[in-house]
């Protein structure tokens, strides 16, 4: 069996072409959406995510303001603009660009941010509200891993879903989106006992690891969807290095039904469904909720 590859890049264009159609709506009754993004010091990795959100943002019509703050900020100052953005009324996302430099309590950031603007949907009150099940900004990475899943089922719901990984980030609200479509849910971590027992079992397995294709073709059931959010550089050809994700694709694709690549998989996803969450949190029609109901095969 050789996997469909789940495409990622152009699943993506699809949701920004109807992000920005929905924006262009919201524009004509005098509502342009702003998202702002905070960085601290020059983290080359997020430099670029950075650079590449702020693109996507304009190019959906939307305003970017972005806030570029030496590594050497004191937590205060840092608290300072984000108040500062909570107040101001042309922006309606706030994204604090993680990891901070050390001195800087990273959850008291997050907590300080408008549960309203909260696009990156980690405020305690949002994860609250999707543990509850209730409607509400869901993180990105999570919502494009779920979007992309659902490009392949038409339905999540009986299907044994294993998420390896429990970071706040992704694997945890990974796993409440699943729950909430219905899928059965296990989390697998560093401490799981026989991995690839576990994840045989998926009919969906969804690896955020950050450990460079160490998902076998052995571990993986006959026809399962395989979504891979790692991202790992490693030494590539001629002194280069390249991205590869934490299932190693090439052997992995020869088992599973479809798979996403990396790069061209989760990664356009996650900037596609942080442009919905800004249009969501300005008013526009396209929530996570909505957003789930558009990618049926
Ligand atoms: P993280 O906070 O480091 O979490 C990694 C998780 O993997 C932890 O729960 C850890 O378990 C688990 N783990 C580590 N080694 C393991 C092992 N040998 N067996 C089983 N589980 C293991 O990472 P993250 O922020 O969730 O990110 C995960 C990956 O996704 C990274 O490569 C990151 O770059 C990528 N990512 C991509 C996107 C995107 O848009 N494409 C977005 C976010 C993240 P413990 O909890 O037990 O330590």
């Amino acid at each position: 069996m050789t996997a469909r590859i789940i495409d990622g890049k152009a699943i993506a264009a699809e949701l920004r072409g109807k992000v920005a159609a929905e924006t262009r709506r919201l524009a004509a009754r005098g509502i342009v959406p702003g998202l702002a993004v905070v960085m601290v010091g020059n983290d080359p990795a997020s430099e670029v995510y950075v650079r590449n959100k702020s693109k996507a943002v304009i190019e959906a019509g939307m305003r970017s303001f972005d806030h570029r703050l030496p590594a050497m900020v004191t937590e205060a100052e840092l608290l300072a603009v984000v108040q500062r953005l909570n107040r101001d009324a042309a922006v309606h996302g706030i994204l604090v660009q993680m990891p901070l430099p050390r001195g800087i309590d990273a959850a008291k950031v997050i907590a300080a941010v408008d549960p309203a603007k909260d696009v990156d949907g980690f405020h305690p009150l949002n994860v609250g509200k999707l543990a509850a099940g209730w409607p509400g900004p869901v993180p990105c990475t999570p919502l494009g891993c779920v979007l992309l899943a659902k490009t392949v089922h038409a339905s999540l719901a009986g299907l044994e879903a294993v998420v390896i990984g429990r970071s706040n980030i992704v694997g945890k609200p990974l796993a409440q989106l699943l729950l909430r479509e219905n899928a059965t849910v296990t989390i697998a971590h560093s401490k799981t006992r026989d991995l690839p027992a576990v994840c045989r079992r998926a009919d969906l397995l969804v690896a955020a690891i950050g450990r460079a294709e160490m998902i076998r073709s052995a571990w993986i059931k006959h026809g399962a969807t395989v979504i891979d959010v790692g991202v790992n550089r490693v030494a590539g050809k001629g002194g280069k290095t390249r991205l590869v994700g934490d299932v190693a694709f090439a052997e992995v694709s020869e088992v599973a039904g479809a798979i996403t690549p990396v790069p061209g998989g989760v990664g356009p996803m996650t900037i596609a469904c942080l442009l919905a969450n800004t249009l969501s949190a300005a008013g526009g029609s396209l929530s996570s909720v909505v957003c789930l109901q558009l990618f049926q095969p």
